[in-house]
């Protein structure tokens, strides 16, 4: 293929951090610094949410910047190989969400970064709710060049580890679906300690709850 130079040597790169941990904003100045340059390079981001309409990558403080989306089924391999034809070779590909990509598609990027010499980065949260690896995560952390992790502070100081699902009453959730789309639940990044001793206080008080709940009036 015309377009594959030998003299390329890409990197795959995992960035990892909890929730609120400034990713997103790093990628999209990450991007700003390439445009600036001009550099080609490409942002990309699985489609979780179908009722997403626009393809943006946006982040908390406001900036948002167009991507291309990533399906459960696409094969990376394929739509970045097409992508290069009709536009040229990439530099850099930015991808966000990259815990929910799947592992396969993990192995397809890494193909890209090995057979073009071009660079992927990867942002994405190490683990779930539950504190346990997310299938795409786990993949970055098997096969990447380079992995990094983007720290940030619990409330107590420590470094944050778990993101916490919380219901409306301010409990520690622990059961439900990896992925919960449009409920009510919202997440709080803290520290493994914050998240037992929350955790352990929650179960406290829906044990009280559900003793009043079984108590015959
Ligand atoms: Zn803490």
């Amino acid at each position: 293929m015309a377009i594959y130079n030998p003299q390329r040597r890409g990197k795959l790169y995992f960035r990892y951090g909890t929730m609120g941990s400034a990713k997103t904003a790093m990628l999209l100045t990450t991007a700003y610094n390439f445009e600036e340059r001009g550099m080609q390079y490409l942002c990309m981001k699985p489609i979780i949410d179908n009722r997403e309409k626009d393809s943006v990558i946006r982040s908390r403080i406001g900036i948002e910047r167009r991507c291309e989306w990533i399906y459960p089924e696409s094969d990376m391999y394929k739509n970045l190989t097409e992508i290069f034809k009709a536009e040229g070779l990439k530099e850099w590909i930015l991808i966000d969400e990259a815990q929910f990509l799947h592992p396969d598609q993990v192995d397809q990027l890494a193909r890209i970064v090995d057979d073009f010499g071009v660079n992927v980065m990867c942002y994405g949260l190490r683990t779930d709710f539950q504190s346990h690896l997310f299938d795409g995560s786990r993949r970055l952390f098997e096969i990447a060049d380079t992995i990094d992790e983007v720290k940030s502070t619990c409330t107590c100081g420590r470094k944050t580890i778990i993101n916490a699902r919380i219901d409306r009453e301010g409990n520690v959730v622990m059961d439900g679906n990896q992925v919960e789309i449009g409920g009510n639940d919202r997440y709080m990044s803290m520290c493994r300690r914050c998240w037992t001793k929350r955790r352990c206080e929650s179960e406290q008080s829906s044990a009280l709850d559900f003793g009043d709940e079984s108590a015959e009036p």
